[in-house]
C-alpha cells in the first residue's frame, strides 16, 4: 500500500480572463481569451500530488450544482479518492474569478461557497482517513475551526500536518502547536512574523518568529528564488531552478503538493523541498492552475 496523504481543503472553479495589464481600483479594461478551469488550493495541491505519484483522499465540499459534479468527476478521472467529499444542498460551489497578465502575474478574487460551510461535522466521515493518514495537508480557503479540528486529530494521532497559510490571515495561536510543517510564502510570512520578507536575513528571523509561536518546520517559498527551510537546525535556502515562467497561478499549490508527497514517501526535508522546487518550477511554464501540474515523469527527467 502507498503512503496515504489527505487533503482537506476547497475546490472552486476559476474563470481566467487573460488582459494586457490588471486591473487598477475603478479601471475597466478589454481582456483577451476566457478560460474556465478547475481550481481551489485544496483541489489544485489534491490534484499536483496525486500526478506526482501520491495516493491522495480529496475531504472537500461543493454545491449541488453542475461545477460540483464536474470537479468530482475531473478528481476521479485524476485517481483521486473523493469518497469523503460532502455536497452542500444550499450554497453554490466555489468560484474564483482571475486576471492573468502578460507577465504571468495574476489577481484572485474567491466567492467560497459551500467552501466555506465544510465544518468539522463535514470531516468526521473523515476521521479514520486522517488518523491512518502518513501526511494531511491543509490551506485556508475552508473555515479555521475545521482546520484546527483535523489538525488536533492528526497530531492526537502522530500524523504530520502541512499548513500552507493560504490566503494569508491571521491564526489562532492555538493552532501552531499542531502544524508540523508550515509553508507560507513572502506575503503569508510577513503576515504571520510582522516581518517583511526582502533578503535571506528576513526569511530567516521570520521563519525564526513563526517557530517560536510552535511550528517545528518553516518553508518559506520565495517565488523564483525557490523555498528557504527553516527546522532543528537546518537554516538551507533550496533555489529553483531557473525557467521561462508564463503563469505563475497555483506555482504553491504544485509546491505544496510535491512537499507533502515526497514526505509521505519518507524523503528528508531538504530532499522534499528540492522535488517541490522543481515541481513547482516546471508549473509555472505553463498556464492554468491544474493544467500546470507535471506528472512524476516530467519532474523527475526535469531534475536529470
Ligand atoms: P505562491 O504561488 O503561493 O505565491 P511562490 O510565488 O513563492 O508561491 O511560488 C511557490 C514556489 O514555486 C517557489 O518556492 C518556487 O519553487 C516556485 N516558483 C515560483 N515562481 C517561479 C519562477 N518564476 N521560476 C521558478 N520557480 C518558481
Amino acid at each position: 500500500m502507498k503512503p496515504s496523504l489527505v487533503v482537506v481543503g476547497s475546490t472552486n472553479i476559476d474563470m481566467v480572463i487573460k488582459a494586457n495589464h490588471l486591473p487598477a481600483a475603478g479601471e475597466t479594461i478589454l481582456g483577451g481569451d476566457f478560460f474556465m478551469n478547475p481550481g481551489g488550493k485544496g483541489a489544485n495541491q489534491a490534484v499536483a500530488a496525486q500526478r506526482l505519484g501520491g495516493n491522495v483522499t480529496l475531504v472537500a465540499k461543493t454545491g449541488d450544482d453542475i461545477f460540483g459534479k464536474q470537479s468530482v468527476q475531473l478528481f476521479k478521472d485524476e485517481g483521486i479518492n473523493t469518497d469523503l467529499m460532502v455536497v452542500d444542498d444550499i450554497n453554490p460551489s466555489g468560484v474564483a474569478l482571475i486576471t492573468l497578465d502578460k507577465m504571468g502575474e495574476n489577481t484572485i478574487v474567491v466567492a467560497s461557497g459551500a467552501n466555506a460551510t465544510l465544518s468539522p461535522g463535514d470531516v468526521e466521515n473523515a476521521s479514520d482517513a486522517i488518523a491512518n493518514a502518513t501526511v494531511v495537508m491543509m490551506q485556508l480557503e475552508i473555515p479555521i475551526e475545521t482546520v484546527e479540528w483535523v489538525a488536533s486529530l492528526a497530531k492526537s494521532n502522530d500524523v504530520r500536518v502541512i499548513l500552507n497559510p493560504a490566503p494569508a490571515c491571521e491564526l489562532p495561536t492555538s493552532l501552531f502547536p499542531k502544524i508540523s510543517i508550515i509553508t507560507p510564502n513572502e506575503k503569508e510570512a510577513e503576515m504571520l512574523s510582522g516581518v517583511a520578507i526582502t533578503d535571506l536575513d528576513s526569511a530567516t528571523e521570520a521563519a525564526r518568529i513563526i517557530r517560536a509561536k510552535g511550528v517545528e518546520t518553516v518553508i518559506i517559498t520565495l517565488g523564483s528564488k525557490g523555498a528557504y527551510i527553516s527546522a532543528g537546525d537546518i537554516s538551507e535556502l533550496v533555489s529553483a531552478p531557473e525557467v521561462e515562467a508564463v503563469d505563475t497561478t497555483a506555482a504553491g499549490d504544485v509546491f505544496n503538493g510535491a512537499l507533502a508527497v515526497a514526505l509521505s514517501e519518507r524523503k528528508s526535508l531538504r530532499d522534499a523541498t528540492f522535488f517541490a522546487c522543481y515541481a513547482a518550477a516546471l508549473s509555472v511554464t505553463k498556464f492554468g492552475a491544474q493544467a500546470s501540474a507535471p506528472s512524476r515523469q516530467d519532474v523527475l527527467a526535469f531534475v536529470g
